[in-house]
């Protein structure tokens, strides 16, 4: 049976949109000399103007960032640090209407993702790190742990407002003051989190952002000033960032790409396995570093997972990201659509055989269906090549031993994700997976006490839990360098 479904956007009037902004630095907005404009991928509607920040604004705000360091924020007790990280947890949520709203215009992802996932998440992510500020002389790294001091922190736009939270609250948390670039297409959100910060009397300087591009993100990597550098993004960037530090004596801890293989064993309920697969690739349209973006499925139960799976993405809606039935949002960028249409046409010409969900894309903004290819090696580039987009590739295995080999065989090492009945099973290919997180019987599960982090070019450090409190302490930590 199909339902059809009326309408049912979520206002957006909750937002109140600036014509311009500034750059947060020492507790205020502050002018930049020039702008560029942030759209909605769903409309290409400009939403705002943004300032961009160039080095000797970089500079400001590392130099806002060092005195706060030294004279309030490294010099308070942890409660007291702990208090002001409750209060901006209880404001994320008392504005996390307003967040999810924003975040969904700027971003192009689902109102039900933004809601549900992103918002909720970040606030737990201050809650969780709230906990652990008076408490670090029991984490295990000494008694009394110390700071690192200015941390420059550059963010990516597919969980603009999330990946600020899983950067500041520990940043903050340890006794560190910090300088955010967040990405140039989604500032909007880190932005508001600049007042949100001021709501919470937040003392000046102990949080900056900064806007601008990738030149922007490179002067604050490069800044003389800067103690640890914390990156989330492209592979690639972070091997320059990882260039730049390597002679500076800056802790550095870095969450690159991944590729992702979703393990289906012939004895996993195809049904529960199938909505993981879904799940793991097209959530968030499959803008997801961790995204089960390689499905390997046993080969005796390929066809039926397949047939399974494509009903299923037949029923996705895809469409206007602020309604609520909507499941697939638009494509963040037309330079992401643009790689994601040229990985997929590479897999076209490389003989893989392409299937999309029957949906109807919209006249305007960036956008790509939920897809599947099949008959796919893995010599092709798209089983090899981060899309980061709603494309699944599938392969098949026959043993657990082939499983292991070909889920390994990828220079990323992110996450990965198993599907069988068997405990022993699980528990023998989370050994042998060369991946940071496996999930089993589940996929794109996340909590601020659960450590995340890659191997191999998925980057190094951990985030999130104990483990990543040691990024943010001058204690030697396997992940830093
Ligand atoms: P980038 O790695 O370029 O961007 C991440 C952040 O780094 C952004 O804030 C960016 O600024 C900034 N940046 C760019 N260049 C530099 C630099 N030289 N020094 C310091 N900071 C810099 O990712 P893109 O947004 O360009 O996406 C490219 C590809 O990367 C995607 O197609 C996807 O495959 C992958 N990606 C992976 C992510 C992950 O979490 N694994 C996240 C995002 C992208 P600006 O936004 O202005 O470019």
């Amino acid at each position: 049976m199909r339902f059809e479904y009326s309408p049912a956007p979520e206002s957006r009037s909750i937002v109140t949109l600036r014509e311009s902004y500034g750059l947060f630095i020492g507790g205020e907005f502050v002018s930049g000399s020039t702008a560029f404009k942030t759209i909605s991928p769903a409309t290409e509607e400009v939403l705002a103007e943004v300032t961009q920040a160039g080095p000797e604004d970089v500079d400001r705000a590392v130099a806002a960032a060092r005195h706060a360091y030294e004279r309030v924020w490294s010099v308070l007790p942890g409660r007291e640090r702990g208090k002001y990280l409750f209060r901006i947890a209880r404001v994320i949520q008392e504005r996390a209407r307003e967040l999810a709203v924003l975040e969904t215009l700027d971003n192009g992802k689902p109102i039900r993702e933004s809601r549900d996932v992103d918002v909720p998440l970040a606030a737990a992510h201050f809650f969780y790190h709230a906990g652990w500020a008076d408490k670090l002389g029991y984490a295990g790294f000494g008694p009394s742990p110390k700071p690192l001091g200015v941390v420059g922190q550059v963010i990516p736009w597919n969980f603009p407002l999330l990946m600020l939270a899983w950067k500041i609250a520990p940043a903050l948390a340890c006794g560190n003051t910090v300088v955010l670039k967040p990405a140039e297409t989604t500032p909007l959100t880190a932005l508001l989190f600049a007042q949100i910060c001021q709501q919470a009397d937040l003392p000046p300087g102990v949080v900056n952002i900064v806007t601008g591009d990738g030149a922007t993100g490179q002067a604050l990597v490069a800044h003389p000033g800067i103690d640890k550098v914390a990156f989330t993004g492209s592979t690639e960037v972070g091997k320059e960032i990882a260039r730049t530090c390597a002679v500076s004596g800056k802790r550095l801890t870095l969450e690159l790409g991944g590729k992702a293989a979703n393990v289906v064993f012939d004895d996993a309920p195809v049904d529960q396995a199938v909505e993981g697969i879904v799940n793991g690739i097209f959530f968030n349209q499959g803008h997801v570093c961790c995204a089960g973006s390689r499905l390997l499925v046993q080969e005796s139960i390929a066809d039926e997972v397949l047939s399974s799976l494509k009903r299923r993405m037949a029923t996705l809606r895809l469409g206007d990201p602020l309604d609520k039935n909507t499941d697939v949002g638009a494509i963040n960028s037309r330079a992401q659509l643009d790689k994601i249409n040229e990985l997929a046409s590479s897999g076209d010409s490389e003989g893989a055989e392409r299937w999309s969900a029957p949906c109807p894309l919209p006249d305007r903004g960036f956008w790509f269906p939920p897809t599947v290819f099949t008959g796919v090696s893995q010599a092709h580039r798209i089983a090899r090549e981060e899309i980061f987009g709603p494309v699944l590739s599938v392969l098949t295995f026959r043993t657990p031993a082939e499983a292991v080999e070909k889920a390994n065989n990828t220079p990323y090492g992110l996450s990965a994700g198993v599907w069988t009945e068997k405990g022993s099973l699980i528990l023998w290919l989370a050994s042998k997976l060369r991946a940071g997180v496996v999930w089993a019987n589940t996929f794109n599960r996340f909590d601020p006490a659960s450590p995340f982090g890659g191997y191999k070019e998925s980057g190094f450090g951990r985030e999130g839990g104990r483990h990543g409190l040691e990024a943010y302490l001058d204690v030697l930590g396997g992940g830093d360098v």
